[in-house]
């Protein structure tokens, strides 16, 4: 999953943005002020900010140059957001060091087709369809999955909560958080419901091999184990 940072104050365009790229299978961060961002940044580095320009605490320009600045931060794609008229052309004059910028009002797929023109650029990887992790490979756009090169055959629902717990290998989930991320919100299903279905995954992950790649966290909930995760 890619990770994006929006440091944006304005909240109804900071929600837009998270809604819509999350819709899209990125996972999203949020910082309404320029130095709360530049803390964050300190301790994650996402694979993408999306930058506003005037912002409360440190502007965006200042901290795009403060990012570019930094070993760590040196390389991290930055896309500046700037109101329209205002801000644009200084962003184009003055250098800042950011990757591209788009001009507010924006339509979001323009945004979204600028993230993924960008990213495929500088971190192709980020891209792939692809999880693999361990001897465990799913193909988010073909639904295969397979283990030690031999093809599972999972139901949708199942495929689904492998993939979901697969994108965060290490990460415990609680019943109540698989039914909202596998099933989602509306649906009413009983937490035991998941117990069925990861037992399920169980049987067709294990048939043929013996780590088991899923961790009952008891008390907790469920895991992908980070430990099979580095085996591979
Ligand atoms: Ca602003």
């Amino acid at each position: 999953m890619p990770k994006v940072l929006i440091v944006e104050d304005e909240e109804p365009v900071s929600l837009l943005l998270r809604y819509n790229l999350e819709a899209e299978g990125y996972e999203v961060e949020q910082a309404f002020r320029g130095d709360d961002a530049e803390i964050r940044l300190r301790e994650v580095t996402p694979d993408l900010v999306l930058l506003d320009w005037m912002l409360p605490g440190l502007s965006g320009i200042e901290l795009c140059r403060r990012l570019r600045a930094r070993p760590e931060t040196e390389r991290v794609p930055i896309i500046m957001l700037t109101a329209r008229g205002e801000e644009s052309e200084r962003v184009r004059g003055l250098g800042t060091g950011a990757d591209d910028y788009i001009v507010k009002p924006f339509s979001v797929p323009e945004v979204v087709a600028r993230i993924r023109a960008i990213l495929r650029r500088a971190k192709p990887e980020v891209l792939s369809s692809v999880l693999a992790l361990g001897d465990l490979e799913l193909d988010r756009e073909t639904h295969r999955v397979r283990r030690a090169g031999r093809e599972l055959h999972l139901g949708p629902t199942e495929f689904k909560l492998l993939e979901f717990l697969m994108r965060s290998p290490g990460r415990v989930f609680s019943r109540e958080q698989l039914l909202d991320g596998v099933w989602g919100h509306d649906v009413y299903v009983d937490e035991r419901t998941v117990d069925v279905h990861v037992g399920r995954l169980r049987k067709v992950l294990n048939r043929t091999a013996k780590k088991d790649p899923i961790r009952t966290v008891r008390g907790a909930g469920y895991s992908f184990d980070d430990t099979f995760a580095k085996a591979g």
